[in-house]
């Protein structure tokens, strides 16, 4: 199914992005609105609006957008520093896209989550 966020808009180059990593199955770009010094996103080029339509022959896609924000820590050079993941679902944990993704937040000491607003 076509993505039809501004998530797959980036993907097929219908909008512009701060693109830092590309492979067949995901692409990485910088938020647009950072919450830490370095704010990156990890889109699956599979379409599925959000965690809970994630079927079981899909799982791996989240492993791989993983490996690929630990793969981008490394060569950055802030792996060992640390980072935070983060995946946001539905109205309560924050998603306004829905298509899934993985925020990759680095670049300063973290505060805690979870926090009810
Ligand atoms: P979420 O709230 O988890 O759905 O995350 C969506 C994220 O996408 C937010 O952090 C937004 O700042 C970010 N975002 C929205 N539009 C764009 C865009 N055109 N380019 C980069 N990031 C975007």
């Amino acid at each position: 199914m076509t993505d039809p966020t501004i998530f797959g808009k980036i993907i097929r180059r219908e909008i512009p992005a701060d693109i830092v990593y590309e492979d067949d199955e995901l692409i990485a770009f910088r938020d647009i609105a950072p919450q830490a010094p370095v704010h990156v996103l990890f889109v699956p080029k599979t379409h599925v609006p959000t965690l809970n339509e994630l079927q079981p022959d899909q799982a791996a896609v989240v492993g791989r957008l993983a490996h690929a924000a630990a793969a981008y820590a490394k060569r950055e050079g802030f792996a060992e520093d640390g980072y935070r993941i983060v995946m946001n679902c539905n109205g309560d944990g924050g998603q306004t896209v829905f298509q899934i993704h993985l925020h990759l937040l680095a670049g300063a000491q973290l505060g805690r989550f979870g926090t009810p607003r």
